[in-house]
């Protein structure tokens, strides 16, 4: 796509959902599919070097309308739209042999892939991986609930190579509070970290494993902003002053991730990108550069990378799935994005905060 014929940077991404979408629909993640957004052909042909792959455990009452083919998957998660309607939090039990199950399938893509895929547990492992063309996965967990509130749980998951764990998801479990989807809505929605959230910031913190904020409300952001000792990290969020929705970032929020060297990934999520929060695919991809635009003017290139949300939301017609991104290259070209820059907003951002925060 570069007209300078030079090629891209590999691109490594925050967040999808594709182990969700893969589990869903039965497709396997080496062959080329119509439906969903990553799977390996696709990676490649779009210059996908790896991502955050987000281990996320369904609610009891949702999970009963994602077996293949459920039309009202999009329904059932409306509770997530109202504070009134959030379901109860889970037990234990269930998250974590859920999360079992899921980290498992996530594993076993890397086992199957003949050296094609490797789960990375350092920044310098993630770079190989990029160097050499080998697909890199890291392991997130999308809300804490597969975690005991005494760590316990949190050493047998390291184990098997969770490296970012984001304390919920836009609902509430024993250590924090979500925010509701909303637009146009605040991600000021209440109380912040219960005493179990704040152990587990330092139990995260010394275990080096790195916090994701997204889906976090803002009194939460600012507990884990005082508390913890690694660079703030929202994984894919966007920024509020383009788009008034709950799940982005203020500024105030932004200029905390800045002071505290991290980074905010940009979702591709057609609703976190238009002003009028409109569920539109028919959003161009130029409207993706005016957040990163944004963002950057904010609090500087050091500070911005990707965070599509594939396989988890609504995309723009115009990029589709991860072999559309070299539109998103080429419009950030067209933007004035080349050479350093460019590859700090691809990758290079993502696998600084990595080392900073895992420590090697
Ligand atoms: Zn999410």
């Amino acid at each position: 796509m570069s007209r300078n014929h030079s090629p891209s940077p590999p691109i490594f991404d925050g967040h999808n959902d594709t182990i969700l979408s893969i589990i869903q629909t039965g497709r396997s993640f080496f062959d080329r599919a119509n439906d969903g957004h990553i799977d390996l052909p696709r990676a490649r042909e779009g210059g996908l070097g790896g991502g955050f792959f987000a281990v996320y455990i369904a609610d009891p009452v949702v999970a009963k309308h994602m077996a293949p083919g459920s039309a009202d998957l999009e329904a059932a998660m409306k509770i997530y739209h109202d504070e009134s309607t959030w379901p109860e939090p889970m037990p234990l039990a269930y998250a974590q042999s859920n999360a079992v199950d899921i980290l498992g399938r996530l594993l076993q893509i890397e086992a199957a892939s003949n050296g094609q895929v490797k789960v990375v547990h350092t920044a310098a492992e993630l770079q190989r991986c990029l160097d050499r063309g080998v697909f890199a996965m890291l392991l997130h967990f999308e809300g804490a609930e597969p975690l005991d509130a005494e760590g316990a749980a949190l050493e047998t998951f390291y184990a098997a190579g969770v490296r970012s764990v984001g304390l919920t998801h836009s609902r509430r479990n024993q250590f924090a509070r979500g925010v509701p989807f909303k637009f146009p809505g605040s991600p000021d929605t209440g109380e912040g970290l219960t005493d179990a959230g704040k152990a587990l910031v330092r139990q995260l913190n010394r275990r080096r494993v790195m916090i994701d904020l997204s889906h976090l409300n803002e009194q939460g952001f600012w507990d884990v902003a005082r508390l913890s000792d690694a660079p703030l990290v929202a994984t894919h969020s966007n920024a509020f002053a383009l788009s008034r929705a709950s799940r982005n970032l203020t500024d105030k929020q932004l200029d905390a991730i800045r002071e505290s060297g991290g980074i905010a990934g940009l979702n591709f999520h057609v609703g976190f990108l238009r002003e009028d929060g409109a569920r539109s695919a028919d959003t161009p991809i130029a409207r993706m550069v005016d957040h990163i635009d944004y963002m950057v003017g904010r609090i500087g290139i050091d500070h911005v990378g990707l965070g599509s949300d594939f396989d988890g939301a609504l995309m723009p017609a115009e990029l589709r799935d991860a072999a559309g991104l070299p539109g998103l290259v080429g419009a950030l070209h067209a933007r004035g994005y080349t050479g350093e820059p460019l590859r700090q907003l691809l990758h290079g951002n993502w696998v600084r905060v990595l080392r900073d925060t895992w420590g090697a």
